[in-house]
């Protein structure tokens, strides 16, 4: 009998680390979590490591990490700690990790993700910010390296289960004319714009559909989330920004569609459970049980969908420019968008001063071609300035 599979799941105190820990103890004869990384809620990692029990966790400080090393030796376990960013890459490139679930939120994802993808790992990609940030850098680097790439992004997930498995060749050239990105629309879908500027963080997080960490949660809301999946899906489909289309569809059911020059359009349905992209990226090509319910169409009953409104989403539209830009604009949207989603979980700024804020970096940074990794983290260094600077002047 094989050994069960190898699994590193960087951020596995999130939401997403968390159902990925949840199918993998589905199959413990196939999967096993080799290392596990926590950055804030470490008494919930120690419970993790109790259950798992993988070879190493990681967490940020080195005082945190003799601490937790001591509650783990007391339980019996043999789990070692290690801390900092050094930490993540090390469990990430780590020969004995036969899979990595980049499951890191924002940017703080970016060196351990390319760490894996240049370790040659098969790589499953929650953490979309690491490759807006480095787009050209990062899909050299798995083609350079090796890595398989699978998104997890349900509308991701779909879009690749919905593509011939030669669609690296060119879209053109396996007959794609578009890629339909679906959306909820968030729990603002329907509130008038005058409305956007009273709405609270709790009314933000309080996704309709999906249950997912706080900075998806607004991202979802400000619809900056579809932005940057599209900017993703450019990367990860080798598709230009135009033939990727947002489409609302409030019910969640559809994750993604393909439109192809015979007129076939190719969607994945599925109830909204993201166990279904992780099982899927996890097995591929082959398919096991994820613990999510079969899809009662009838339950359902209808599916709506309906065009963005980008006079009320902004963010939308600042991401398709960054997209076009290209260079170091989307790694400045990246940053710029970080900040204003913590000010605002903050309180420190009204939902509707997002849009704004991260449209003001932009404009002050000129856009500049990012030949490497330095070059990216020098374009996130200065939105990150821009955007502190704004604050200062019109925060709470
Ligand atoms: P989350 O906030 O629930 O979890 C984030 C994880 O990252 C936690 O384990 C946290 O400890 C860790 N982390 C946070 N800051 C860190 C830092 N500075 N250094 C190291 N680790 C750090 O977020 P989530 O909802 O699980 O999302 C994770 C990623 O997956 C995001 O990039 C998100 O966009 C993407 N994603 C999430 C969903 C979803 O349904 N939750 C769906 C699609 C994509
Ligand atoms: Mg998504």
């Amino acid at each position: 009998m094989s050994r069960p599979q190898q699994i590193t799941v960087l951020g596995a105190t999130g939401s997403i680390g968390l159902s990925t820990l949840d199918v993998i103890a589905r199959h413990p004869r196939d999967y096993q979590a080799f290392a596990l990384t926590g950055f804030s809620r470490l008494k919930e990692l120690e419970t993790l490591c109790q259950t798992h029990r993988p070879r190493f966790a990681v967490v940020p400080e080195a005082a945190q990490a003799r601490h937790l090393q001591a509650r783990l030796q007391d339980a019996g376990l043999d789990t070692r700690v290690l801390a900092g960013e050094a930490g993540l890459c090390e469990v990430a490139a780590h020969p004995e990790a036969d899979a990595v679930m980049a499951a890191i939120v924002g940017a703080a994802g970016l060196r351990p993700t390319l760490a894996a993808v240049e370790a040659g790992k098969r790589v499953l990609l929650a953490n979309k910010e690491a490759l807006v940030m480095s787009g050209a850098l990062f899909m050299q680097a798995v083609r350079r390296h090796g890595a398989v790439l699978l998104p997890i992004d349900s509308e991701h997930n779909a879009i690749f289960q919905c593509l011939p498995g030669d669609y690296g060749q060119g879209l053109q050239r396996v007959g794609v004319r578009r890629i339909l990105l679906t959306a909820s629309g968030g729990p603002f879908r329907e509130t008038p714009a005058a409305d956007l500027a009273h709405v609270t963080p709790e009314q933000a997080c309080a996704h309709p559909n999906w249950s997912m960490g706080r900075k998806i949660s607004v991202d979802s809301a400000s619809m900056m989330n579809k932005g940057l999946e599209l900017i993703e899906a450019c990367w990860l489909f080798d598709a230009p920004p135009e033939r990727v289309e947002v489409v609302i569809h409030p019910q969640s059911v559809i994750h993604s569609l393909v439109d192809y020059v015979d007129g076939s359009v190719l969607a994945q349905l599925g109830n909204p459970d993201m166990r279904t992209p992780i099982s899927h990226a996890l097995a591929w090509p082959r398919r096991i049980d994820s613990g999510v319910a079969p899809l009662d169409l009838f339950a359902i009953g209808r599916l709506d969908f309906q065009a963005p409104d980008e006079q009320r989403f902004p963010c939308l539209r600042l991401a398709r420019q960054a997209a076009e830009a290209g260079g170091s604009a989307p790694a400045c949207l990246n940053a710029a968008n970080e900040l204003a989603v913590a000010a605002f979980l903050e309180r420190r700024i009204r939902f509707n001063e997002i849009a704004g804020m991260i449209e003001h970096v932009l404009a002050r940074d000129a856009v500049q071609p990012v030949a490497d990794l330095d070059a990216v983290m020098a374009a996130d260094t200065r939105a990150r300035v821009e955007a502190r600077a704004w604050l200062t002047r019109y925060a709470c």
